[in-house]
């Protein structure tokens, strides 16, 4: 998916047709992105789909194989990391551990003067004071925790005040209070610089918390390119729709389909209901005018419903399902339901057993493609 919206600017950072090979392998292969001045911008992904060396292209700790990559519409090939203006954070805090937290953090200005008038001691504070460690300067490494030595790194990082900040996987190492805590600490200090941030996390939940835009990488490409809503409600894919939520997907063929009704609501347009076989079971679902597929009779069709658009014993498209398993979360039960040996997640706040009906409207299902996606 490309980025729809038109942009004055040249992006913060392009990504041009980049790959980068090892051997056989492209572990980014044929990428291109547009990260817009101020973004917090997000790669994620599963294990090897190529998040950290996208980063590490960025950085100039790589070169690609082919493409190019542009700051601010200005190739970089050739031009080595410390002369990028990059700020970089990665997962082990990597202090030094024989130097004070303030000489951490000053020595981050070793790569820049601090600006004018300002003295080093000053700056120093001011950076501890960003990342709400203000009385820390003394303080040995050591003795922080993980989540204060994470935001010593950051405040070392932004000390030679880079146009970027890039961050691979900097909480993973944290518990997952601390990792909910840091990244709520981690956007405000990225808002009140607005600095241009790429991150780089396995985990979606925070992928969906923290950034502007997400991208979802499989296999050295990303497959979706969206602010996290958009991501989260209308997948792009299967593989999307299973990494950021719930597997709630379906795959059947169109029956029939009404005539197109015009749409409430502020986007104009129409949309038809069509009734499509799912192994037997009759569901309806809302395909609205730009969607080109599932609108004839004989059309293939995958959906996908979000668990908390699941509804028990209610919904205008109704299927009998047995209860395999709860998890009580404190908050909700997640109840995974067994429907014809497929797993269908529901969210609920009373607990459920046995055989369920449970339902959804069709304009609550999200089409995604034609095929099997
Ligand atoms: P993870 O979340 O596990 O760190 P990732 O999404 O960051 O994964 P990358 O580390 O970018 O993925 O790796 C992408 C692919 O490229 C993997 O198959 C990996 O094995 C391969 N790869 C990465 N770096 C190298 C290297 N220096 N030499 C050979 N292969 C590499």
């Amino acid at each position: 998916e490309r980025d729809a919206e038109p942009s004055r600017a040249a992006p913060a950072v392009e990504l041009d047709g980049v790959t980068k090979r090892y051997g056989d392998t492209a572990a980014v292969d044929d990428v291109s992105l547009r990260v817009r001045e101020g973004e917090f911008f997000t790669l994620v992904g599963p294990s090897g789909c190529g998040k950290t060396t996208t980063l590490r292209l960025i950085a100039g700790f790589e070169e690609p194989t082919a493409g190019t990559v542009r700051f601010a519409g200005d190739s970089v090939a050739g031009v080595p990391p410390e002369d990028r203006d990059v700020g970089v954070v990665f997962q082990n805090y990597a202090l030094f551990p024989h130097m004070t937290v303030g000489e951490n953090v000053g020595y981050g200005l070793n790569f820049a003067d601090p600006p004018d008038g300002v003295s080093r001691e000053e700056r120093v504070a001011e950076l501890l004071e960003l990342v709400d460690l203000p009385d820390a300067a003394d303080r040995d490494p050591e003795s922080l925790s993980g989540g204060q030595r994470q935001r010593v790194a950051m405040a070392r990082a932004l000390a030679p005040g880079p146009d970027l900040l890039l961050l691979d996987e900097p909480m993973s190492a944290l518990d997952a209070q601390l990792r909910e805590r840091l990244r709520v600490q981690v956007r405000t200090i990225q808002s009140e610089l607005g600095i241009t941030t790429v991150y780089v996390t396995h985990d979606q939940e925070e992928a969906l918390a923290i950034s502007d835009r997400v991208a979802v990488m499989r296999d050295g490409t990303p497959e979706q390119v969206a602010p996290p809503r958009t991501v989260y409600r209308e997948p792009s894919s299967r593989f999307v729709a299973a990494f950021v939520g719930d597997n709630n997907v379906f795959a059947g063929r169109v029956v029939d389909v009404d005539e197109p009704v015009a749409r409430d609501g502020e986007r104009e347009g129409t949309t038809r209901i069509a009734a499509v076989d799912v192994d037997g079971e009759t569901l309806r679902v809302a395909i609205d005018d730009a969607t080109a597929y599932g609108v004839t009779p004989g059309d293939r069709l995958t959906f996908c419903v979000r668990p908390e658009y699941l509804r028990i014993g209610d919904g205008a498209s109704r299927l009998r399902a047995t209860v395999a398993s709860a998890e009580f979360l404190g908050e909700t039960t997640r109840v995974t339901l067994d429907w014809g040996g497929r797993d269908l997640v529901v969210r609920t706040r009373d607990p459920l057993s046995g055989e369920v009906v449970v339902g959804f409207d069709p304009a609550d299902a999200h089409v995604i493609a034609a095929d099997d996606g």
